[in-house]
Protein backbone atom coordinates (compact mmCIF):
# COMPACT_ATOMS: atom_id res chain seq x y z
CA UNK A 1 0.00 0.00 0.00
CA UNK A 2 1.50 3.25 -0.87
CA UNK A 3 0.84 5.79 2.09
CA UNK A 4 -1.30 8.60 2.09
CA UNK A 5 0.28 12.29 1.02
CA UNK A 6 -0.32 13.85 4.73
CA UNK A 7 1.38 17.04 5.66
CA UNK A 8 3.07 18.19 8.61
CA UNK A 9 -0.63 19.42 10.29
CA UNK A 10 -2.09 16.12 9.34
CA UNK A 11 -4.10 17.60 6.78
CA UNK A 12 -4.47 14.81 3.73
CA UNK A 13 -3.42 16.15 0.55
CA UNK A 14 -6.52 14.94 -1.43
CA UNK A 15 -6.69 17.47 -4.28
CA UNK A 16 -4.96 18.67 -6.95
CA UNK A 17 -5.12 21.46 -9.29
CA UNK A 18 -2.81 21.57 -12.18
CA UNK A 19 -1.64 24.76 -14.56
CA UNK A 20 -1.79 22.96 -18.25
CA UNK A 21 -0.42 26.61 -19.64
CA UNK A 22 -0.02 29.73 -19.06
CA UNK A 23 -1.43 31.41 -22.00
CA UNK A 24 -4.98 32.43 -22.58
CA UNK A 25 -7.07 33.89 -25.20
CA UNK A 26 -8.31 36.71 -23.12
CA UNK A 27 -6.32 39.35 -20.80
CA UNK A 28 -8.39 39.91 -17.68
CA UNK A 29 -6.84 43.24 -16.29
CA UNK A 30 -6.45 41.70 -12.12
CA UNK A 31 -4.69 38.89 -13.94
CA UNK A 32 -2.97 39.25 -16.78
CA UNK A 33 -1.23 42.71 -17.99
CA UNK A 34 -1.58 43.57 -21.96
CA UNK A 35 1.51 42.63 -23.46
CA UNK A 36 2.37 39.40 -21.26
CA UNK A 37 5.41 37.28 -22.31
CA UNK A 38 4.53 33.77 -22.07
CA UNK A 39 6.82 30.87 -21.26
CA UNK A 40 8.71 28.90 -24.51
CA UNK A 41 7.72 25.51 -24.92
CA UNK A 42 9.91 23.56 -23.82
CA UNK A 43 9.53 24.70 -20.35
CA UNK A 44 6.17 23.30 -20.05
CA UNK A 45 5.53 20.09 -18.96
CA UNK A 46 4.19 17.69 -22.31
CA UNK A 47 1.46 16.27 -22.54
CA UNK A 48 2.62 13.06 -21.42
CA UNK A 49 4.70 14.91 -18.70
CA UNK A 50 1.22 16.19 -16.87
CA UNK A 51 -0.15 12.42 -17.32
CA UNK A 52 3.13 11.35 -15.31
CA UNK A 53 2.36 13.96 -12.77
CA UNK A 54 -1.11 13.65 -12.30
CA UNK A 55 -1.25 9.70 -12.59
CA UNK A 56 1.27 9.93 -9.73
CA UNK A 57 -0.66 11.97 -7.40
CA UNK A 58 -3.83 9.90 -7.52
CA UNK A 59 -1.66 7.11 -6.71
CA UNK A 60 -0.82 8.73 -3.93
CA UNK A 61 -3.94 9.73 -3.08
CA UNK A 62 -5.63 12.25 -4.71
CA UNK A 63 -9.42 12.02 -5.26
CA UNK A 64 -9.97 15.59 -6.94
CA UNK A 65 -7.78 16.71 -9.89
CA UNK A 66 -8.99 20.46 -11.31
CA UNK A 67 -7.12 21.53 -14.67
CA UNK A 68 -6.82 25.12 -14.71
CA UNK A 69 -4.27 27.79 -16.67
CA UNK A 70 -4.14 30.37 -17.69
CA UNK A 71 -6.95 29.16 -20.03
CA UNK A 72 -6.62 25.34 -20.06
CA UNK A 73 -8.96 24.80 -22.94
CA UNK A 74 -6.17 26.63 -25.31
CA UNK A 75 -3.69 24.15 -24.87
CA UNK A 76 -2.78 22.50 -27.70
CA UNK A 77 -4.74 19.03 -28.10
CA UNK A 78 -5.95 19.10 -24.20
CA UNK A 79 -8.70 16.48 -25.17
CA UNK A 80 -5.84 13.91 -25.14
CA UNK A 81 -4.83 14.75 -21.75
CA UNK A 82 -8.72 14.74 -20.50
CA UNK A 83 -9.44 11.38 -21.86
CA UNK A 84 -6.49 9.99 -20.41
CA UNK A 85 -7.31 10.91 -17.20
CA UNK A 86 -10.78 9.23 -17.76
CA UNK A 87 -9.20 6.12 -17.08
CA UNK A 88 -8.54 6.99 -13.17
CA UNK A 89 -11.97 7.46 -13.48
CA UNK A 90 -13.02 4.13 -14.83
CA UNK A 91 -10.99 2.77 -12.19
CA UNK A 92 -12.88 4.64 -9.51
CA UNK A 93 -9.06 5.87 -8.44
CA UNK A 94 -10.12 9.81 -9.13
CA UNK A 95 -13.83 11.18 -7.83
CA UNK A 96 -13.74 14.12 -9.83
CA UNK A 97 -12.45 15.68 -12.87
CA UNK A 98 -12.71 19.06 -13.64
CA UNK A 99 -11.83 22.41 -15.03
CA UNK A 100 -11.62 26.06 -14.32
CA UNK A 101 -12.11 27.60 -17.72
CA UNK A 102 -12.83 31.41 -19.08
CA UNK A 103 -15.52 29.50 -20.94
CA UNK A 104 -14.40 30.77 -24.63
CA UNK A 105 -13.83 27.69 -26.57
CA UNK A 106 -16.94 25.84 -24.76
CA UNK A 107 -18.85 25.82 -27.58
CA UNK A 108 -16.24 23.67 -29.47
CA UNK A 109 -15.38 20.99 -26.32
CA UNK A 110 -18.37 20.67 -23.58
CA UNK A 111 -19.33 17.37 -25.43
CA UNK A 112 -15.90 16.24 -25.44
CA UNK A 113 -15.34 17.50 -21.60
CA UNK A 114 -18.86 14.99 -20.68
CA UNK A 115 -17.59 12.45 -22.38
CA UNK A 116 -14.50 12.31 -20.33
CA UNK A 117 -16.04 12.38 -17.17
CA UNK A 118 -16.46 16.07 -16.47
CA UNK A 119 -19.47 16.33 -14.58
CA UNK A 120 -18.87 19.74 -13.31
CA UNK A 121 -17.16 22.81 -14.61
CA UNK A 122 -16.10 26.60 -12.70
CA UNK A 123 -16.67 28.95 -15.29
CA UNK A 124 -15.46 32.38 -15.04
CA UNK A 125 -17.59 35.47 -15.62
CA UNK A 126 -17.19 38.92 -13.81
CA UNK A 127 -20.44 40.54 -15.51
CA UNK A 128 -22.91 40.08 -17.99
CA UNK A 129 -23.14 43.49 -19.84
CA UNK A 130 -21.16 43.57 -23.48
CA UNK A 131 -18.88 46.37 -22.93
CA UNK A 132 -18.05 45.71 -19.08
CA UNK A 133 -16.84 42.31 -19.97
CA UNK A 134 -14.50 43.55 -23.08
CA UNK A 135 -13.27 46.05 -20.96
CA UNK A 136 -12.41 43.97 -17.70
CA UNK A 137 -10.94 41.26 -20.16
CA UNK A 138 -9.27 43.37 -22.44
CA UNK A 139 -9.58 40.22 -25.53
CA UNK A 140 -12.86 38.50 -24.31
CA UNK A 141 -16.47 38.47 -25.84
CA UNK A 142 -19.31 38.03 -23.96
CA UNK A 143 -21.69 36.51 -26.58
CA UNK A 144 -19.02 33.84 -27.23
CA UNK A 145 -19.12 32.74 -23.72
CA UNK A 146 -22.69 32.21 -23.08
CA UNK A 147 -22.84 30.56 -26.45
CA UNK A 148 -20.10 28.13 -24.64
CA UNK A 149 -22.19 27.87 -21.31
CA UNK A 150 -25.08 27.04 -23.62
CA UNK A 151 -23.24 24.07 -25.22
CA UNK A 152 -22.16 23.17 -21.72
CA UNK A 153 -25.59 22.68 -20.32
CA UNK A 154 -26.66 20.92 -23.61
CA UNK A 155 -23.85 18.48 -22.69
CA UNK A 156 -25.19 18.05 -19.40
CA UNK A 157 -22.40 19.98 -17.59
CA UNK A 158 -22.97 21.73 -13.76
CA UNK A 159 -21.82 24.98 -13.54
CA UNK A 160 -20.39 27.26 -11.26
CA UNK A 161 -20.09 30.83 -12.02
CA UNK A 162 -16.77 32.43 -10.58
CA UNK A 163 -17.24 36.45 -10.61
CA UNK A 164 -14.21 38.27 -8.84
CA UNK A 165 -16.01 41.01 -6.70
CA UNK A 166 -14.72 44.44 -8.14
CA UNK A 167 -15.55 47.49 -6.54
CA UNK A 168 -17.26 50.20 -9.01
CA UNK A 169 -17.28 47.20 -11.43
CA UNK A 170 -19.98 44.81 -10.76
CA UNK A 171 -20.92 45.76 -7.57
CA UNK A 172 -24.57 46.84 -9.23
CA UNK A 173 -24.77 43.04 -11.01
CA UNK A 174 -24.76 41.95 -7.43
CA UNK A 175 -28.59 40.59 -7.73
CA UNK A 176 -29.31 40.74 -11.41
CA UNK A 177 -25.89 38.13 -11.58
CA UNK A 178 -27.54 35.71 -8.77
CA UNK A 179 -30.75 35.86 -10.46
CA UNK A 180 -29.33 34.92 -13.84
CA UNK A 181 -27.30 31.98 -12.58
CA UNK A 182 -30.42 30.84 -10.90
CA UNK A 183 -32.72 31.03 -13.84
CA UNK A 184 -30.19 29.10 -16.03
CA UNK A 185 -29.50 26.53 -13.00
CA UNK A 186 -25.53 27.30 -12.40
CA UNK A 187 -24.37 28.00 -8.90
CA UNK A 188 -22.47 31.16 -7.91
CA UNK A 189 -19.21 32.04 -6.30
CA UNK A 190 -17.74 35.41 -5.56
CA UNK A 191 -14.17 36.25 -5.35
CA UNK A 192 -12.27 38.65 -3.40
CA UNK A 193 -9.65 40.15 -5.96
CA UNK A 194 -6.27 38.47 -4.57
CA UNK A 195 -3.07 41.21 -5.06
CA UNK A 196 -1.44 38.89 -7.44
CA UNK A 197 1.66 40.03 -9.70
CA UNK A 198 2.88 43.16 -10.88
CA UNK A 199 0.32 43.99 -13.62
CA UNK A 200 1.63 47.79 -13.47
CA UNK A 201 -2.19 49.16 -12.96
CA UNK A 202 -1.49 49.19 -8.78
CA UNK A 203 -4.70 51.29 -8.55
CA UNK A 204 -6.68 48.29 -8.40
CA UNK A 205 -6.24 47.33 -5.11
CA UNK A 206 -8.97 50.62 -5.04
CA UNK A 207 -11.33 47.67 -6.92
CA UNK A 208 -10.65 45.74 -3.28
CA UNK A 209 -14.30 44.63 -3.05
CA UNK A 210 -14.73 42.71 0.54
CA UNK A 211 -16.99 40.03 0.78
CA UNK A 212 -18.71 40.80 3.67
CA UNK A 213 -20.30 43.93 2.43
CA UNK A 214 -20.77 42.03 -0.56
CA UNK A 215 -22.74 39.30 1.54
CA UNK A 216 -24.41 42.32 4.02
CA UNK A 217 -25.80 44.05 0.62
CA UNK A 218 -27.33 40.60 -0.22
CA UNK A 219 -28.97 40.11 3.15
CA UNK A 220 -30.76 43.55 2.58
CA UNK A 221 -32.90 41.65 0.32
CA UNK A 222 -33.17 37.85 0.95
CA UNK A 223 -32.98 36.31 4.25
CA UNK A 224 -29.26 34.22 4.12
CA UNK A 225 -28.41 30.52 5.89
CA UNK A 226 -25.45 29.64 6.73
CA UNK A 227 -24.58 26.19 4.71
CA UNK A 228 -21.79 23.95 6.51
CA UNK A 229 -21.21 22.03 3.67
CA UNK A 230 -17.62 21.92 2.23
CA UNK A 231 -16.86 20.86 -0.91
CA UNK A 232 -13.25 20.51 0.03
CA UNK A 233 -12.34 23.76 -1.71
CA UNK A 234 -11.94 27.24 0.22
CA UNK A 235 -15.68 28.55 -0.30
CA UNK A 236 -18.16 29.11 2.05
CA UNK A 237 -21.72 28.82 0.87
CA UNK A 238 -24.86 30.86 2.20
CA UNK A 239 -28.89 30.00 1.04
CA UNK A 240 -31.11 32.75 -0.30
CA UNK A 241 -34.12 31.13 1.64
CA UNK A 242 -36.40 33.34 -1.11
CA UNK A 243 -34.92 31.67 -3.78
CA UNK A 244 -33.31 28.19 -2.60
CA UNK A 245 -30.24 29.42 -4.65
CA UNK A 246 -26.86 28.62 -3.10
CA UNK A 247 -24.16 31.58 -3.15
CA UNK A 248 -20.62 30.72 -2.51
CA UNK A 249 -17.99 33.37 -0.91
CA UNK A 250 -14.18 32.54 -1.39
CA UNK A 251 -11.74 35.13 0.58
CA UNK A 252 -8.52 34.12 0.32
CA UNK A 253 -7.49 37.38 2.26
CA UNK A 254 -9.32 36.19 5.49
CA UNK A 255 -7.21 33.20 7.20
CA UNK A 256 -10.95 31.22 7.33
CA UNK A 257 -9.72 28.24 5.29
CA UNK A 258 -5.88 27.58 5.94
CA UNK A 259 -6.51 24.78 8.48
CA UNK A 260 -8.89 22.35 7.01
CA UNK A 261 -6.81 23.18 3.41
CA UNK A 262 -6.11 20.15 1.61
CA UNK A 263 -4.69 21.12 -2.08
CA UNK A 264 -1.46 21.85 -3.42
CA UNK A 265 -0.67 23.40 -7.31
CA UNK A 266 1.35 22.54 -10.01
CA UNK A 267 2.43 25.31 -12.15
CA UNK A 268 2.60 24.37 -16.31
CA UNK A 269 6.41 24.30 -15.54
CA UNK A 270 6.11 21.64 -12.89
CA UNK A 271 6.72 23.42 -10.03
CA UNK A 272 4.56 22.34 -7.03
CA UNK A 273 3.59 24.99 -4.96
CA UNK A 274 2.12 23.64 -1.42
CA UNK A 275 -0.07 27.14 -0.37
CA UNK A 276 -1.16 29.44 -3.01
CA UNK A 277 -0.23 32.51 -0.73
CA UNK A 278 3.39 31.80 0.04
CA UNK A 279 6.47 31.86 -2.79
CA UNK A 280 7.71 28.46 -1.28
CA UNK A 281 8.20 25.94 -3.88
CA UNK A 282 9.78 22.88 -5.41
CA UNK A 283 10.56 22.00 -8.67
CA UNK A 284 9.08 18.18 -10.07
CA UNK A 285 10.12 18.71 -13.46
CA UNK A 286 13.45 17.56 -12.84
CA UNK A 287 12.63 14.38 -11.18
CA UNK A 288 9.94 13.52 -13.76
CA UNK A 289 12.54 14.68 -16.70
CA UNK A 290 15.25 13.15 -14.78
CA UNK A 291 14.10 9.37 -14.46
CA UNK A 292 12.10 6.90 -16.15
CA UNK A 293 11.08 5.64 -13.35
CA UNK A 294 8.34 7.58 -10.94
CA UNK A 295 10.04 6.98 -7.70
CA UNK A 296 12.36 9.72 -7.67
CA UNK A 297 8.96 12.34 -8.64
CA UNK A 298 7.18 10.89 -5.53
CA UNK A 299 10.11 10.41 -3.71
CA UNK A 300 10.35 15.03 -4.60
CA UNK A 301 6.35 15.46 -4.53
CA UNK A 302 6.44 13.50 -0.71
CA UNK A 303 9.44 16.07 0.32
CA UNK A 304 7.51 19.10 -1.14
CA UNK A 305 4.28 18.20 0.66
CA UNK A 306 6.47 18.10 3.96
CA UNK A 307 7.51 21.61 3.47
CA UNK A 308 3.64 22.88 3.13
CA UNK A 309 3.16 25.68 5.59
CA UNK A 310 0.33 26.67 8.02
CA UNK A 311 -1.14 29.18 6.14
CA UNK A 312 -0.64 32.16 4.27
CA UNK A 313 0.28 35.73 4.85
CA UNK A 314 -2.23 38.13 2.55
CA UNK A 315 -3.35 40.85 4.58
CA UNK A 316 -5.00 44.51 3.20
CA UNK A 317 -6.08 45.34 6.95
CA UNK A 318 -2.87 47.93 6.87
CA UNK A 319 -4.29 50.51 3.58
CA UNK A 320 -1.29 48.61 1.48
CA UNK A 321 -0.56 45.21 0.31
CA UNK A 322 1.35 42.90 2.81
CA UNK A 323 1.91 39.43 1.46
CA UNK A 324 1.69 40.70 -1.86
CA UNK A 325 2.54 37.86 -4.31
CA UNK A 326 5.28 38.31 -7.72
CA UNK A 327 3.96 35.69 -9.20
CA UNK A 328 0.90 35.78 -11.73
CA UNK A 329 -2.66 33.78 -10.94
CA UNK A 330 -2.19 32.74 -14.79
CA UNK A 331 0.81 31.29 -13.58
CA UNK A 332 0.26 29.06 -10.75
CA UNK A 333 -3.68 28.49 -11.85
CA UNK A 334 -5.85 30.10 -9.90
N1 LIG B 1 -8.58 31.06 -17.44
C1 LIG B 1 -9.37 30.32 -16.52
C2 LIG B 1 -10.43 31.21 -15.90
O1 LIG B 1 -10.36 32.42 -16.02
O2 LIG B 1 -11.30 30.65 -15.25
C3 LIG B 1 -8.58 29.62 -15.45
C4 LIG B 1 -7.42 30.33 -14.84
S1 LIG B 1 -7.83 31.81 -13.92
C5 LIG B 1 -6.23 32.30 -13.38
C6 LIG B 1 -8.60 31.11 -12.48
C7 LIG B 1 -9.40 32.05 -11.62
O3 LIG B 1 -8.53 32.99 -11.03
C8 LIG B 1 -10.45 32.86 -12.36
O4 LIG B 1 -11.71 32.65 -11.74
C9 LIG B 1 -10.02 34.28 -12.17
O5 LIG B 1 -11.10 35.15 -12.07
C10 LIG B 1 -9.23 34.19 -10.90
N2 LIG B 1 -8.27 35.28 -10.71
C11 LIG B 1 -7.28 35.69 -11.54
N3 LIG B 1 -6.59 36.72 -11.01
C12 LIG B 1 -7.15 36.95 -9.79
C13 LIG B 1 -6.90 37.87 -8.75
N4 LIG B 1 -5.92 38.77 -8.84
N5 LIG B 1 -7.69 37.83 -7.65
C14 LIG B 1 -8.69 36.92 -7.54
N6 LIG B 1 -8.98 36.02 -8.48
C15 LIG B 1 -8.23 36.04 -9.60
FE1 LIG C 1 -7.10 34.34 -18.74
FE2 LIG C 1 -8.41 33.32 -16.67
FE3 LIG C 1 -6.43 35.08 -16.28
FE4 LIG C 1 -8.68 35.92 -17.35
S1 LIG C 1 -8.44 35.07 -15.29
S2 LIG C 1 -6.60 36.38 -18.11
S3 LIG C 1 -9.32 34.18 -18.51
S4 LIG C 1 -6.23 33.06 -17.10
Amino acid sequence: MTAPLIDPFQRAISYLRVSVTDRCDFRCVYCMSENMTFLPKKELLTLEELDRMCSSFVRLGVQKLRITGGEPLVRRDIMTFFRSMKRHLDSGDLKELTLTTNGSQLERFAGELADCGVKRINVSLDTNDEAKFADITRWGRLPQVTRGLDAAREAGLQIKINAVALKGFNEDELFSLAEWCNERDMDMTWIEVMPMGDLGNEDRLDQYWPLSDLRARLAERYTLTELSESTGGPARYVRLEETGQKIGFITPLTHNFCESCNRVRITCTGQIYTCLGQEGMSDLRAPLRGSESDAPLEEAIRAAIALKPKGHDFDYSRQEVAGQMSRHMSHTGG
